[in-house]
Protein backbone atom coordinates (compact mmCIF):
# COMPACT_ATOMS: atom_id res chain seq x y z
CA UNK A 1 0.00 0.00 0.00
CA UNK A 2 2.82 2.40 0.94
CA UNK A 3 4.45 1.31 -2.36
CA UNK A 4 1.77 2.62 -4.53
CA UNK A 5 0.82 5.92 -2.32
CA UNK A 6 4.76 6.94 -2.96
CA UNK A 7 4.88 6.26 -6.44
CA UNK A 8 1.39 8.23 -6.84
CA UNK A 9 3.21 11.17 -5.30
CA UNK A 10 6.04 10.70 -7.27
CA UNK A 11 3.59 10.98 -10.17
CA UNK A 12 2.00 13.74 -8.82
CA UNK A 13 5.69 15.62 -8.21
CA UNK A 14 6.58 14.73 -12.06
CA UNK A 15 3.51 16.40 -13.65
CA UNK A 16 4.41 20.06 -13.80
CA UNK A 17 1.50 22.40 -12.73
CA UNK A 18 -0.36 19.88 -10.46
CA UNK A 19 2.38 19.36 -8.35
CA UNK A 20 1.31 21.97 -6.16
CA UNK A 21 -1.36 19.51 -5.27
CA UNK A 22 1.22 16.69 -5.30
CA UNK A 23 2.82 18.41 -1.69
CA UNK A 24 -0.33 19.31 -0.14
CA UNK A 25 -1.07 15.42 -0.81
CA UNK A 26 1.92 14.41 0.56
CA UNK A 27 1.96 16.68 3.46
CA UNK A 28 -1.61 15.82 4.45
CA UNK A 29 -1.33 11.71 3.63
CA UNK A 30 1.79 11.85 6.28
CA UNK A 31 0.24 13.74 8.78
CA UNK A 32 2.36 16.85 8.77
CA UNK A 33 -0.09 19.74 9.58
CA UNK A 34 2.40 21.30 11.42
CA UNK A 35 4.42 21.80 8.30
CA UNK A 36 1.62 22.75 6.12
CA UNK A 37 0.42 25.39 9.27
CA UNK A 38 4.58 26.80 9.15
CA UNK A 39 4.53 27.05 5.50
CA UNK A 40 3.36 30.57 3.89
CA UNK A 41 1.45 29.85 0.68
CA UNK A 42 3.35 31.43 -0.99
CA UNK A 43 6.23 30.04 -0.05
CA UNK A 44 5.24 26.82 -0.64
CA UNK A 45 4.16 27.69 -4.05
CA UNK A 46 7.85 28.91 -4.11
CA UNK A 47 9.43 25.75 -3.46
CA UNK A 48 7.80 23.56 -6.40
CA UNK A 49 10.60 25.86 -8.74
CA UNK A 50 12.27 23.63 -10.35
CA UNK A 51 14.48 25.89 -11.71
CA UNK A 52 13.92 25.70 -15.64
CA UNK A 53 14.56 29.90 -16.38
CA UNK A 54 11.73 29.84 -18.79
CA UNK A 55 10.54 32.68 -16.51
CA UNK A 56 13.88 35.13 -16.87
CA UNK A 57 14.68 33.74 -20.37
CA UNK A 58 10.73 35.56 -21.39
CA UNK A 59 11.12 38.13 -18.93
CA UNK A 60 10.18 41.80 -20.38
CA UNK A 61 12.52 43.06 -17.72
CA UNK A 62 15.35 40.64 -18.17
CA UNK A 63 17.43 43.57 -18.91
CA UNK A 64 17.22 44.48 -15.02
CA UNK A 65 17.25 41.22 -13.12
CA UNK A 66 16.82 37.48 -13.65
CA UNK A 67 13.44 36.06 -11.82
CA UNK A 68 15.02 32.47 -11.91
CA UNK A 69 17.99 33.34 -9.27
CA UNK A 70 15.55 35.55 -7.33
CA UNK A 71 13.45 32.59 -6.94
CA UNK A 72 16.28 30.52 -5.84
CA UNK A 73 17.70 33.14 -3.74
CA UNK A 74 13.96 33.29 -1.91
CA UNK A 75 14.16 29.67 -1.59
CA UNK A 76 17.27 29.69 0.03
CA UNK A 77 18.09 32.28 2.17
CA UNK A 78 14.34 33.39 2.69
CA UNK A 79 14.93 36.97 1.73
CA UNK A 80 12.94 39.83 0.02
CA UNK A 81 12.56 39.67 -3.37
CA UNK A 82 15.18 42.73 -4.86
CA UNK A 83 14.72 45.66 -5.39
CA UNK A 84 15.32 45.85 -9.30
CA UNK A 85 11.58 44.24 -9.17
CA UNK A 86 10.11 47.78 -9.46
CA UNK A 87 11.21 47.20 -13.20
CA UNK A 88 8.61 44.99 -13.71
CA UNK A 89 5.71 45.34 -15.79
CA UNK A 90 3.48 43.49 -15.01
CA UNK A 91 3.22 41.83 -18.12
CA UNK A 92 2.55 38.02 -16.88
CA UNK A 93 4.42 36.61 -19.27
CA UNK A 94 6.46 34.60 -16.25
CA UNK A 95 3.10 33.41 -14.61
CA UNK A 96 1.70 32.34 -17.77
CA UNK A 97 4.40 30.55 -18.88
CA UNK A 98 5.85 28.79 -15.71
CA UNK A 99 5.40 25.03 -16.33
CA UNK A 100 5.22 24.65 -12.44
CA UNK A 101 2.01 26.83 -12.29
CA UNK A 102 3.93 29.57 -9.66
CA UNK A 103 1.73 32.87 -9.40
CA UNK A 104 4.79 34.99 -10.25
CA UNK A 105 3.55 38.52 -11.42
CA UNK A 106 1.42 38.15 -8.13
CA UNK A 107 4.40 37.14 -5.86
CA UNK A 108 5.75 40.25 -7.58
CA UNK A 109 2.73 42.53 -6.45
CA UNK A 110 3.02 41.22 -3.04
CA UNK A 111 6.77 41.72 -2.66
CA UNK A 112 6.09 45.12 -3.84
CA UNK A 113 3.00 46.26 -1.04
CA UNK A 114 6.00 45.08 1.56
CA UNK A 115 8.21 47.28 -0.30
CA UNK A 116 5.79 50.22 -0.28
CA UNK A 117 4.44 49.43 3.51
CA UNK A 118 8.31 49.89 4.71
CA UNK A 119 9.19 52.94 2.60
CA UNK A 120 11.28 50.88 -0.11
CA UNK A 121 10.44 52.51 -3.73
CA UNK A 122 12.22 54.42 -5.84
CA UNK A 123 11.85 58.25 -6.15
CA UNK A 124 10.46 58.33 -9.53
CA UNK A 125 7.70 55.42 -8.51
CA UNK A 126 6.93 57.47 -5.09
CA UNK A 127 6.18 60.71 -7.11
CA UNK A 128 4.08 58.44 -9.45
CA UNK A 129 1.59 57.37 -6.77
CA UNK A 130 1.76 61.20 -5.31
CA UNK A 131 0.25 62.46 -8.30
CA UNK A 132 -2.16 59.63 -8.52
CA UNK A 133 -3.26 60.71 -4.96
CA UNK A 134 -3.52 64.18 -5.56
CA UNK A 135 -3.87 64.44 -9.40
CA UNK A 136 -5.85 61.60 -10.19
CA UNK A 137 -3.46 60.86 -12.83
CA UNK A 138 0.62 59.32 -12.74
CA UNK A 139 2.09 62.71 -15.00
CA UNK A 140 2.13 65.41 -12.33
CA UNK A 141 -0.24 67.52 -13.96
CA UNK A 142 -3.40 69.43 -12.70
CA UNK A 143 -6.88 67.60 -12.83
CA UNK A 144 -7.86 71.05 -15.54
CA UNK A 145 -5.94 69.26 -18.26
CA UNK A 146 -8.56 66.26 -18.55
CA UNK A 147 -11.62 68.56 -17.30
CA UNK A 148 -10.76 70.95 -20.37
CA UNK A 149 -9.98 67.83 -23.16
CA UNK A 150 -13.29 65.56 -21.55
CA UNK A 151 -15.39 68.66 -22.06
CA UNK A 152 -14.19 69.48 -25.35
CA UNK A 153 -14.72 66.32 -26.76
CA UNK A 154 -18.74 66.47 -25.27
CA UNK A 155 -19.15 69.49 -26.88
CA UNK A 156 -17.48 68.57 -30.01
CA UNK A 157 -19.66 65.27 -30.43
CA UNK A 158 -22.89 66.45 -28.32
CA UNK A 159 -21.99 63.99 -25.82
CA UNK A 160 -25.18 63.10 -23.06
CA UNK A 161 -24.93 63.14 -19.97
CA UNK A 162 -27.19 60.04 -19.52
CA UNK A 163 -26.27 56.96 -21.19
CA UNK A 164 -26.72 53.12 -21.57
CA UNK A 165 -22.87 53.02 -21.37
CA UNK A 166 -20.52 55.70 -19.48
CA UNK A 167 -17.08 56.13 -21.50
CA UNK A 168 -14.21 55.75 -19.08
CA UNK A 169 -11.22 57.31 -21.05
CA UNK A 170 -8.48 56.91 -18.44
CA UNK A 171 -5.58 58.86 -17.35
CA UNK A 172 -3.18 58.13 -20.52
CA UNK A 173 -6.15 58.98 -23.04
CA UNK A 174 -7.00 62.32 -20.54
CA UNK A 175 -3.09 63.16 -21.00
CA UNK A 176 -1.16 62.02 -23.90
CA UNK A 177 -1.20 63.86 -26.96
CA UNK A 178 -1.13 60.63 -29.39
CA UNK A 179 -3.54 58.68 -27.37
CA UNK A 180 -5.82 61.96 -26.99
CA UNK A 181 -5.92 61.63 -31.02
CA UNK A 182 -7.57 58.31 -30.75
CA UNK A 183 -10.20 59.37 -27.96
CA UNK A 184 -11.63 62.43 -30.94
CA UNK A 185 -11.56 59.69 -33.84
CA UNK A 186 -13.31 56.74 -31.26
CA UNK A 187 -15.80 58.94 -30.23
CA UNK A 188 -16.61 59.85 -34.07
CA UNK A 189 -17.13 56.62 -34.94
CA UNK A 190 -19.48 55.87 -31.32
CA UNK A 191 -21.65 58.47 -32.53
CA UNK A 192 -21.85 57.15 -36.29
CA UNK A 193 -22.49 53.87 -35.60
CA UNK A 194 -25.03 55.02 -32.65
CA UNK A 195 -24.02 53.67 -29.50
CA UNK A 196 -25.02 55.25 -26.46
CA UNK A 197 -22.25 56.92 -24.40
CA UNK A 198 -21.41 59.58 -21.98
CA UNK A 199 -18.04 61.00 -20.88
CA UNK A 200 -17.67 63.01 -17.34
CA UNK A 201 -14.68 65.96 -16.72
CA UNK A 202 -14.64 64.88 -13.09
CA UNK A 203 -13.21 60.89 -13.62
CA UNK A 204 -10.69 60.28 -11.97
CA UNK A 205 -7.77 57.33 -12.26
CA UNK A 206 -9.19 53.52 -11.85
CA UNK A 207 -6.08 52.41 -9.79
CA UNK A 208 -5.12 49.70 -12.03
CA UNK A 209 -1.31 50.58 -11.99
CA UNK A 210 -1.48 52.03 -8.12
CA UNK A 211 -2.98 48.40 -7.23
CA UNK A 212 0.06 46.61 -9.36
CA UNK A 213 2.54 49.09 -7.90
CA UNK A 214 1.43 47.92 -4.79
CA UNK A 215 -0.01 50.48 -3.12
CA UNK A 216 -3.24 49.17 -1.76
CA UNK A 217 -4.51 51.68 0.33
CA UNK A 218 -4.32 54.12 -2.46
CA UNK A 219 -6.00 51.77 -5.17
CA UNK A 220 -9.21 51.46 -2.40
CA UNK A 221 -9.41 55.12 -2.13
CA UNK A 222 -9.53 55.37 -5.84
CA UNK A 223 -11.71 52.62 -6.16
CA UNK A 224 -14.11 53.97 -3.02
CA UNK A 225 -14.32 57.64 -5.16
CA UNK A 226 -14.99 55.43 -8.70
CA UNK A 227 -17.58 53.28 -7.42
CA UNK A 228 -19.30 56.98 -5.91
CA UNK A 229 -18.78 58.58 -9.37
CA UNK A 230 -20.76 55.72 -11.03
CA UNK A 231 -23.26 55.48 -8.25
CA UNK A 232 -23.76 58.81 -8.67
CA UNK A 233 -24.55 58.85 -12.14
CA UNK A 234 -26.57 55.17 -12.48
CA UNK A 235 -23.75 53.81 -14.39
CA UNK A 236 -24.30 49.76 -15.00
CA UNK A 237 -21.97 49.33 -18.12
CA UNK A 238 -18.52 51.22 -19.05
CA UNK A 239 -16.60 51.18 -22.16
CA UNK A 240 -12.76 51.72 -21.27
CA UNK A 241 -10.22 52.97 -23.82
CA UNK A 242 -7.31 51.20 -21.93
CA UNK A 243 -6.73 47.83 -20.98
CA UNK A 244 -5.45 48.41 -17.72
CA UNK A 245 -8.51 50.42 -16.71
CA UNK A 246 -10.67 47.64 -18.23
CA UNK A 247 -8.83 45.39 -16.04
CA UNK A 248 -8.92 47.45 -13.28
CA UNK A 249 -13.12 47.32 -13.51
CA UNK A 250 -13.64 43.68 -14.61
CA UNK A 251 -11.40 42.10 -11.85
CA UNK A 252 -11.81 44.57 -8.52
CA UNK A 253 -14.75 46.10 -9.65
CA UNK A 254 -17.00 43.25 -10.72
CA UNK A 255 -18.32 45.84 -13.45
CA UNK A 256 -19.84 44.71 -16.56
CA UNK A 257 -17.24 46.82 -18.90
CA UNK A 258 -16.30 46.61 -22.97
CA UNK A 259 -13.42 47.78 -25.04
CA UNK A 260 -13.52 50.12 -27.98
CA UNK A 261 -12.33 47.43 -29.83
CA UNK A 262 -15.03 45.23 -29.02
CA UNK A 263 -17.82 47.86 -29.40
CA UNK A 264 -16.30 48.55 -32.88
CA UNK A 265 -16.44 44.65 -33.56
CA UNK A 266 -19.57 43.80 -32.45
CA UNK A 267 -21.10 46.37 -35.10
CA UNK A 268 -19.07 45.39 -37.80
CA UNK A 269 -20.63 41.90 -37.30
CA UNK A 270 -24.13 43.60 -36.73
CA UNK A 271 -23.74 45.23 -39.75
CA UNK A 272 -24.15 49.19 -38.26
CA UNK A 273 -20.51 49.75 -39.31
CA UNK A 274 -19.71 49.96 -42.85
CA UNK A 275 -16.64 50.63 -44.61
CA UNK A 276 -15.80 53.06 -47.37
CA UNK A 277 -11.81 53.07 -48.17
CA UNK A 278 -9.87 50.68 -49.04
CA UNK A 279 -6.62 50.55 -46.69
CA UNK A 280 -3.89 49.03 -49.37
CA UNK A 281 -1.10 47.66 -46.27
CA UNK A 282 0.31 45.34 -45.09
CA UNK A 283 -0.50 45.16 -41.24
CA UNK A 284 0.31 43.59 -38.42
CA UNK A 285 -0.66 43.41 -34.51
CA UNK A 286 0.86 43.87 -30.83
CA UNK A 287 -1.21 42.38 -28.30
CA UNK A 288 -0.83 44.33 -25.64
CA UNK A 289 -1.05 42.60 -21.92
CA UNK A 290 -3.88 43.69 -20.41
CA UNK A 291 -5.79 42.99 -23.14
CA UNK A 292 -4.57 39.72 -24.13
CA UNK A 293 -2.81 37.30 -21.08
CA UNK A 294 -4.79 39.39 -18.20
CA UNK A 295 -8.35 39.47 -20.44
CA UNK A 296 -8.04 36.86 -23.16
CA UNK A 297 -8.73 39.38 -25.92
CA UNK A 298 -7.11 38.33 -28.71
CA UNK A 299 -9.80 37.51 -31.66
CA UNK A 300 -11.62 40.94 -31.63
CA UNK A 301 -8.83 43.04 -32.59
CA UNK A 302 -7.63 40.83 -35.67
CA UNK A 303 -11.06 40.26 -36.93
CA UNK A 304 -11.23 44.11 -37.00
CA UNK A 305 -8.24 44.37 -38.59
CA UNK A 306 -9.18 40.85 -41.32
CA UNK A 307 -12.64 42.84 -42.21
CA UNK A 308 -11.07 46.65 -43.49
CA UNK A 309 -10.54 46.10 -47.44
CA UNK A 310 -7.41 45.43 -48.74
CA UNK A 311 -5.28 44.98 -45.64
CA UNK A 312 -2.83 42.41 -45.88
CA UNK A 313 -2.61 40.74 -42.17
CA UNK A 314 0.86 39.44 -40.94
CA UNK A 315 1.61 38.17 -37.59
CA UNK A 316 4.51 38.73 -35.65
CA UNK A 317 6.49 35.58 -34.40
CA UNK A 318 5.41 36.27 -30.86
CA UNK A 319 1.83 36.47 -30.28
CA UNK A 320 -0.95 36.36 -28.08
CA UNK A 321 -0.53 34.46 -25.49
CA UNK A 322 3.35 34.32 -26.01
CA UNK A 323 3.18 38.18 -27.29
CA UNK A 324 6.28 40.14 -26.24
CA UNK A 325 5.15 43.21 -23.94
CA UNK A 326 5.88 46.93 -25.15
CA UNK A 327 7.19 47.56 -21.84
CA UNK A 328 5.26 50.26 -20.72
CA UNK A 329 3.04 48.57 -17.61
CA UNK A 330 2.83 49.19 -14.09
CA UNK A 331 3.94 52.55 -14.52
CA UNK A 332 6.90 51.94 -16.63
CA UNK A 333 5.57 54.37 -19.28
CA UNK A 334 7.07 57.03 -17.44
CA UNK A 335 11.04 55.11 -17.11
CA UNK A 336 13.42 53.40 -19.50
CA UNK A 337 12.52 50.95 -21.20
CA UNK A 338 14.26 48.82 -24.28
CA UNK A 339 11.48 46.13 -24.05
CA UNK A 340 9.39 48.49 -26.70
CA UNK A 341 12.72 48.83 -29.18
CA UNK A 342 12.84 44.96 -29.48
CA UNK A 343 8.87 44.67 -29.78
CA UNK A 344 9.18 46.94 -32.86
CA UNK A 345 12.97 45.17 -33.89
CA UNK A 346 10.04 42.18 -34.56
CA UNK A 347 7.16 44.05 -36.22
CA UNK A 348 9.92 45.14 -38.53
CA UNK A 349 10.77 41.43 -39.60
CA UNK A 350 7.60 41.17 -40.64
CA UNK A 351 7.81 43.83 -43.34
CA UNK A 352 4.38 45.26 -42.24
CA UNK A 353 3.44 48.99 -42.91
CA UNK A 354 1.45 49.44 -40.14
CA UNK A 355 1.90 48.67 -36.29
CA UNK A 356 -1.73 48.17 -34.74
CA UNK A 357 -2.01 48.43 -31.15
CA UNK A 358 -5.05 48.37 -29.06
CA UNK A 359 -4.13 49.78 -25.98
CA UNK A 360 -2.79 54.28 -25.30
CA UNK A 361 0.28 52.94 -23.41
CA UNK A 362 1.65 50.42 -26.13
CA UNK A 363 0.76 53.35 -28.43
CA UNK A 364 3.16 55.65 -27.25
CA UNK A 365 5.55 53.28 -26.00
CA UNK A 366 5.89 51.55 -29.89
CA UNK A 367 5.79 54.82 -31.60
CA UNK A 368 8.78 55.75 -29.10
CA UNK A 369 10.36 53.12 -30.03
CA UNK A 370 9.83 53.67 -33.90
CA UNK A 371 11.76 56.95 -33.32
CA UNK A 372 14.22 55.66 -31.66
CA UNK A 373 15.08 53.19 -34.88
CA UNK A 374 14.45 55.57 -37.09
CA UNK A 375 12.10 53.30 -38.92
CA UNK A 376 8.69 55.03 -41.19
CA UNK A 377 6.27 51.84 -39.46
CA UNK A 378 3.48 53.42 -38.97
CA UNK A 379 2.13 52.75 -34.95
CA UNK A 380 -1.57 52.82 -35.22
CA UNK A 381 -4.47 52.19 -32.52
CA UNK A 382 -7.44 50.15 -33.93
CA UNK A 383 -9.68 52.35 -33.88
CA UNK A 384 -6.93 54.41 -35.88
CA UNK A 385 -7.10 52.20 -38.69
CA UNK A 386 -10.85 51.47 -38.60
CA UNK A 387 -11.43 55.65 -39.02
CA UNK A 388 -9.29 55.45 -42.17
CA UNK A 389 -11.35 52.98 -43.19
CA UNK A 390 -14.71 54.29 -43.10
CA UNK A 391 -13.90 58.17 -43.48
CA UNK A 392 -10.60 58.02 -45.84
CA UNK A 393 -7.89 59.75 -42.98
S1 LIG B 1 9.53 29.20 -14.89
FE1 LIG B 1 8.71 28.53 -12.89
S2 LIG B 1 9.76 26.58 -12.47
FE2 LIG B 1 10.93 27.60 -14.11
S3 LIG B 1 12.54 28.78 -13.02
FE3 LIG B 1 10.81 30.16 -13.30
S4 LIG B 1 9.61 29.96 -11.40
FE4 LIG B 1 10.98 28.19 -11.49
S1 LIG C 1 5.57 39.96 -15.12
FE1 LIG C 1 6.77 40.25 -17.00
S2 LIG C 1 8.32 41.79 -16.50
FE2 LIG C 1 7.48 41.01 -14.55
S3 LIG C 1 8.88 39.38 -13.94
FE3 LIG C 1 7.20 38.43 -15.09
S4 LIG C 1 7.93 38.33 -17.24
FE4 LIG C 1 9.26 39.77 -16.11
Amino acid sequence: MFGLEALLCVLIQTSGRWNIFGWMYILKKFEIPKVINSLEHENLMLSVCMQCGTCSASCTSRQSFNLRKLILNLNLTGNDLSDSIWDCTTCLTCQTRCPRGIPLTEIIVDSRKEFVETGRIPSEIRDMLDSIYKHKNPFGEGKYKRKKFIEDIKKKFDVSDISEYYWFIGCVSSYESRSMEVVEKTARIFKDIGIDFSVDADEGCCGNEAMVLGEEGLFELLKEENEMFFKERGVEKVIASSPHCYNAFKKYYGLEVLTPVEVIYKAIKEGTLEFKYDVDARVTYHDPCYLGRYNGIYDAPREVIKSVYNVEFVEMQRIRENSYCCGGGSGNFLRESRANVQRVREALSTNADILVVSCPICLIMLEDAVKTLNSDLAVMDVVELVHLAMYGY
